[in-house]
C-alpha cells in the first residue's frame, strides 16, 4: 500500500552532515512543536500512526527509493543525501546487499544481510558528550561497529546513566531524555483493595550528563580506524572490503570465545574490566553461542565491541592470525561439540581462506570439515 507525494513542508531543519534519520526526525519535532508521528509523516516519510518509533528504527537503517523520492518532494533533499541518513549510505561497499546467503545461494533481504554484519534494529549507542554539545545523534552510531568517538577520544555508551537502561528511541525522541520505563513506588491497588501495586514513569535523564570513559589506548583507536576505513570505503573496493569486515567479524567471535584478559594488557581499565565480567559469565556457559552469552537485549555493549575488535584487528593484521590465541586455542579433542556452539556456521563459511587453519583448531577438524562441504557444495 503507497503513500501519497507529501506536500513541500514551508520550513524544514536540514540534517547535518552523518546526522542520522531518526535524529533528524527527532530534531524536526521539537523545531515544528508538532508530534513525532506528524513530523514523520509531513517529512514524506511514513503515514501518520501509532508505531512510529519502531517504524523510524526500521528507516534509519533503509529507506527505499520511493521513500527518498517523497522525502524530496515534501523537504527538497535529494535522494542521495536522505541515503545518507541511513545505513544505506554503507551499502556500496561494506553492507552490501548482493552478499549471497551461503545455505541458498540466493541474495538476502536487506535486514538479513544486515544481522550477519553487526548490524541490529534495537541497537544504539551515543557519545555523552556528542550529545550535551548539540544533541545530534551519528548514523554511525546506529552501527555496534562504533565504539569511539573521534571527535572526543571516548568510547560511546549505551545505557542511561541515571536507569542503566538501553537506550530505546523507538518509545519516544531523542531530544527528550532517556525514554524508559521505571518504577517510580507503590500505590494502594483499585482492582485489589488492600494490595499494593507498583506504578513506573518515564526515566527522562539527559543522556548528555553520561561519563565519557577517554580512550587513552592507541590500538583501540587503531582498531576503529581499520573498521571505518573498511565502511567508508569507495564502491569500487566494496567486495574487498565487505569481505575484510567479514573476516573481521569472525575474528571478533573467536575473541570473544577465546580471548582472555592477557589478550588485553595496555587496554583501557574500563575495557578491561567489562571484558573480565564478560569471559566469567562466559567460562560458566560452555555451550553458549557466543552472541547468546553476550545478551539479546542490548547485544552490543561499546566497551565489550572495543575489546572484541581490539584483538580481533591485532589477528587480520597479524602474519599468522591463529598465533595471536595460540596459547588458549584448544588442540582438537573432546571439547569439539561445545566450542561448535559457540560460532554461527555462516561466521566460518564467509571468512576467508586464510583462517581455514584458524577455525579448525577453533571449532575442531570433523566440524570445520563438515561445515566446507556444506558450503562448498556445487551451485545447482
Ligand atoms: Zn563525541
Ligand atoms: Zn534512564
Amino acid at each position: 500500500m503507497g503513500i501519497g507525494m507529501p506536500r513541500r513542508m514551508a520550513l524544514v531543519q536540514l540534517p547535518l552532515p552523518d546526522e542520522a534519520l531518526l535524529s533528524w526526525v527527532d530534531h524536526n519535532t521539537a523545531a515544528l512543536g508538532l508530534t513525532r508521528s506528524r513530523t514523520a509523516a509531513a517529512l514524506g516519510l511514513m503515514a501518520a500512526g501509532p508505531s512510529t518509533g519502531s517504524q523510524l528504527q526500521n528507516l534509519t537503517h533503509w529507506i527505499s527509493d520511493a521513500t527518498a523520492a517523497r522525502i524530496q518532494a515534501a523537504t527538497g533533499i535529494q535522494p542521495a543525501a536522505s541515503l545518507r541518513l541511513t545505513l544505506r549510505r554503507y551499502q556500496p561497499a561494506a553492507l552490501g546487499a548482493d552478499v549471497p546467503s551461503p545455505d541458498e545461494l540466493r541474495p538476502v533481504s536487506p535486514q538479513g544481510m544486515l544481522s550477519r554484519q553487526f548490524v541490529y534494529r534495537q541497537f544504539i549507542a551515543y557519545c555523552p558528550t556528542c550529545v550535551r554539545e548539540h544533541g545530534r545523534w551519528s548514523i554511525d552510531w546506529h552501527l555496534p561497529w562504533t565504539f569511539t568517538c573521534p571527535r572526543h577520544h571516548c568510547y560511546l555508551t549505551g545505557v542511561c546513566p541515571a536507569c542503566q537502561n538501553a537506550v530505546a528511541p523507538r518509545r519516544g525522541p531523542l531530544t527528550s531524555g532517556c525514554t524508559a520505563l521505571i518504577q517510580a513506588g507503590s500505590r494502594p491497588s483499585r482492582s485489589h483493595p488492600g494490595h499494593t501495586e507498583g506504578y513506573s514513569r518515564r526515566c527522562g535523564a539527559d543522556l548528555g550528563t553520561a561519563r565519557a570513559i577517554a580512550v587513552e589506548d592507541t590500538r583501540v583507536s587503531a582498531a576503529q580506524q581499520y573498521v571505518n576505513g573498511l565502511l567508508d570505503a569507495p564502491a569500487h573496493c566494496g567486495a574487498a572490503a565487505r569481505q575484510a569486515l567479514t573476516d573481521l567479524r569472525t575474528m571478533v567471535a573467536v575473541a570473544l570465545r577465546f580471548g582472555r584478559l592477557e589478550h588485553l594488557e595496555d587496554a583501557d581499565p574500563a575495557v578491561r574490566r567489562r571484558f573480565g565480567k564478560f569471559a566469567t559469565r562466559r567460562d560458566g556457559l560452555p555451550y553458549a553461542y557466543v552472541y547468546g552469552v553476550w545478551g539479546t537485549k542490548d547485544p552490543f555493549d561499546p566497551l565489550l565491541m572495543a575489546a572484541g575488535v581490539r584483538i580481533a584487528h591485532h589477528m587480520v593484521t597479524s602474519a599468522d592470525p591463529s598465533a595471536v590465541l595460540a596459547p588458549v586455542l584448544p588442540s582438537d579433542g573432546p571439547q569439539r561439540r561445545e566450542r561448535s556452539f559457540a560460532f554461527d556456521r555462516t561466521d566460518w563459511v564467509r571468512a576467508s581462506p586464510r583462517y581455514a587453519q584458524l577455525a579448525r583448531r577453533a571449532i575442531g577438524i570433523g566440524a570445520y570439515e563438515a561445515i566446507a562441504r556444506k558450503v562448498h557444495r556445487p551451485a545447482q
